[in-house]
């Protein structure tokens, strides 16, 4: 009857309105069931986390939280209170958390081997082939994968020591913001004091270079129009002046977008002219794409926002497709000069992180996430211009994709960092239902990661938590 194809319109109409996004996540707004947070069942927990692990805990001091249950942006703590994600454990989830077609295809393989050291199967042979196929044309066929230890700082030591062991060389030149990883090696090319303050003593013969951070240039060029590249002039006086007191080092390594130094985005053409710099004096190129990298960016790696290409890049976090540790390098086959055995590990085989990083890729492809980013992080970037215009303290909003940092400053002009609103404003938005991290230079900057999943909707949900939190700390 008429009216019977009048509703199923409506209803396909409605099916159509609905992201096809929908389906991954709990639900469609955050919730806060307690009077207070953290609820008592979290107290609880956090307690007696106290009491067993010490005072190296970190994230739980920031958002006192005890997680339960999390599903795509949503995740709820013990105390069934619902809150939108937009850290994602740290930038590792971000086909969402427990994504289902990645879970369905983790139970297509019962009784699979978990962990196979460097033996191949597979997932393994299907995972790299697949990785490497999806390198940028350029690159194709030019590249070999090498899995090692589960974390990012694993990447970056395998990173490290091919470049040694390929040049003969053994300093290395960082930038200033960029964030590494804790392993001896990692921590020696990362820049922050306070990480390396009590560290035994770090590898030799590493030296850190201004990174290109627009809005606080170290060479106080922060005028849009003002900028020369002065710092590239700096970088290429150190590799190139007889007396520039620096030992030619075996590689640069360099995050293509600051991640943890606070969404850092260089200008255009800057990437490029330091890669060519290095290049020309025999320096190697290793990206770090830990963080930006695995589609956060709107790209597999945030290095295709430009034209500089790398020897060596350094993958983590998201590649395990749900949360998997795994790592990797990538690098350029004439590097492979290793011989068997050089470096080694026990945790280089994590089958589900293959198989669910492998599904990760292919989901990527089959729902275009990649136009997802672009559309919704170009959506949050203009909301969060508009909340930008509302409050004096907010300095900088900068965005890649679904990677964000807004700069707290205590005024404009000066730019003076102010890291205790930055902290204000994690805490009221935990309190309201919204996950968010710190970082920067001077932990000023309230860091966005949320899962590339995410819908229209709750990204606009996450934000209504934002803006209301400005406003709360506008009006103290
Ligand atoms: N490199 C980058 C760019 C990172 O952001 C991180 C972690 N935040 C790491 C390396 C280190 O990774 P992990 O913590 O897994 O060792």
């Amino acid at each position: 009857s008429s009216r019977t194809s009048l509703s199923s319109d409506k209803l396909l109409q409605f099916i159509s309105s609905l992201s096809m996004f929908d389906r991954y996540h709990f639900s469609e707004d955050a919730r806060i069931i307690t009077s207070t947070v953290p609820g008592p069942e979290s107290e609880e927990l956090l307690r007696a986390q106290e009491e067993l692990e010490g005072d190296n805990i970190s994230y739980p001091k920031g958002i006192p939280i005890a997680f339960d249950k999390a599903k795509g942006a949503i995740v709820t703590d013990v105390d069934g209170n619902m809150y939108i994600d937009f850290f994602s454990s740290c930038g590792v989830l971000n086909l969402g958390h427990n994504n289902s077609d990645i879970l369905d295809e983790l139970k297509k393989y019962p009784d699979t081997i978990i962990q196979a050291v460097d033996f191949p199967t597979k997932a393994r042979i299907e995972f790299s082939k697949k990785l490497l196929d999806s390198l940028p044309e350029e690159m194709r066929g030019q590249y070999k994968v090498n899995f090692g230890g589960p974390t990012g700082s694993d990447a970056v030591e395998s990173a490290i020591k091919l470049a040694r062991i390929n040049t003969k060389r053994h300093g290395m030149i960082a930038f200033q913001g960029g964030y590494h990883g804790m392993t001896a090696g990692a921590l020696s090319v990362t820049s922050k004091l306070s990480h390396r303050k009590d560290a035994p003593p770090l590898i030799p013969g590493v030296h850190f270079f201004p990174y290109c951070s627009p809005y606080r240039c170290p060479f106080g060029r922060n005028k849009p129009d003002g900028c020369d590249f002065e710092c590239v002039d700096f970088f290429q006086n150190a590799l190139e002046n007889p007396h520039s007191g620096i030992d030619k080092p075996a590689a640069i390594i360099i995050e293509p977008i600051q991640g943890e130094g606070g969404t850092y985005i260089p200008k255009e053409g800057w990437l490029e002219r330091i890669v060519d710099i290095a290049r020309k004096n025999g320096v190697l190129v290793i990206f770090d794409e830990v963080q930006a990298g695995f589609y956060r960016t709107g790209k597999l790696f945030s290095f295709e926002h430009t034209k500089a290409i790398p020897d060596i890049i350094t993958m983590s976090k998201g590649i395990g497709g749900i949360g998997f540790p795994l790592s990797l390098i990538l690098y350029k086959k004439e590097l492979d000069v290793w011989k068997l055995g050089t470096h080694i590990g026990t945790f280089r085989g994590s089958q589900l992180g293959m198989i669910a990083g492998l599904a990760a890729m292919n989901l990527v492809e089959k729902l275009d996430i990649k136009s997802h980013v672009k559309l919704v992080g170009n959506l949050m970037h203009k909301r969060l211009l508009n909340v930008q215009d509302k409050f004096d303290f907010i300095g900088e909003v900068r965005s890649s994709g679904l990677m964000f940092g807004i700069e707290y400053v205590k005024d404009r002009s000066t730019k003076e960092p102010d890291a205790e609103l930055a902290k204000k404003v994690r805490k009221l938005a935990y309190e309201n239902g919204l996950l968010v991290e710190i970082g920067g230079y001077c932990d000023n900057v309230v860091r966005f990661l949320p899962p590339l999943v995410i819908t229209e909707t709750l990204a606009h949900n996450g934000l209504n938590i934002f803006e209301k939190v400005n406003a709360m700390c506008q009006n103290e």
